[in-house]
């Protein structure tokens, strides 16, 4: 039996009957360039798992980075935070689309490259699911993500450093203008100490950063375990936490400090990237 015509016969019937579409511009598969992302293994993900976004979409996405700050630590993520943005990332995380971790870490690389040039090389640390929601939702979708783009990257990923140990409500749950978002991130996180041998510097990378609350708590849990946390990385950021590249260049230098919680880190009115429609 030739198994390789089987299966493409397979992905033809399987693209008749439940066509892929991006998730992003809902654009069907097969009218226009699609995006591959990034090729070879991660946890929990399948090479026949579809990667749900069509090129235009991706391209997008992978432009200039953006740069901002969450308190003092300097944040770069790919986009500023939009509507379509947290749709793809909720259709990832919890619809199924599972593939598109491979294309959302094609984004995630040339960001990781533009926060090791600014800020200096550091381990990638995922900032980790709570291991009974890992089981509910079957896949830790960030450690997915960093997996993937860390080895693209070539840098050194490290995801037995930090625990999420108590399971806290979703922060897009929380009001993202009042304190919920910190109480409900407060000591959720713990760390194990570095090795002997082992380069202290981090990096924390998170799927969104709207307040910064959640990457902040794990930065606390890293810091007094020992480590340094040298910047944070993002696929999308909220407005309130974009700077332009000199300050967030100032902040990651150690000048120029954000006090916490400051708003006084407005977007430019005209914002600074454009946003897939
Ligand atoms: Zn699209």
């Amino acid at each position: 039996m030739n198994l390789p015509h089987w299966q493409s016969l397979g992905a033809a019937l399987l693209d008749v009957l439940a066509p892929e579409i991006c998730a992003a511009c809902g654009e069907r598969r097969g009218r226009t360039a699609w995006a591959a992302g990034v090729a070879g293994p991660a946890p929990g993900l399948r090479s026949w798992h579809a990667t749900h976004l069509c090129a235009r979409c991706r391209d997008a996405w992978r432009q200039e980075p953006c740069a901002g700050a969450c308190a003092h630590l300097p944040v770069w993520g790919a986009c500023r935070e939009s509507a379509i943005l947290v749709t793809v990332i909720g259709a990832w995380k919890y619809r199924g689309a599972r593939g598109l971790a491979r294309p959302l870490a094609e984004i995630l690389v040339p960001v990781l490259h533009a926060a090791a040039a600014a800020a200096g090389p550091a381990a990638l640390v995922p900032l980790p699911l709570h291991a009974g929601r890992r089981r509910q939702r079957g896949f830790d979708q960030t450690l997915q993500l960093v997996s993937l783009a860390g080895r693209a990257a070539a840098m050194p990923v490290c995801a037995d450093i930090l625990v999420r140990r108590r399971a806290t409500r979703q922060q897009a749950s929380q009001d993202v203008t009042g304190p919920g978002r910190e109480r409900n991130v407060a000591g959720a996180f713990a760390a194990r100490p570095p090795r002997p041998g082992e380069s202290p510097r981090l990096a924390l990378v998170d799927d969104l950063l709207t307040t910064g609350a959640t990457l902040l708590a794990a930065a606390a849990a890293l810091a007094s375990a020992g480590w340094q946390v040298a910047w944070g990385a993002a696929l999308g950021l909220a407005a309130r936490l974009l700077l332009d590249s000199g300050e967030a260049l100032s902040v990651a230098c150690g000048h120029g400090l954000a006090p916490a919680g400051s708003t006084a880190t407005a977007p430019p009115a005209d914002g600074r990237r454009q946003e897939v429609t």
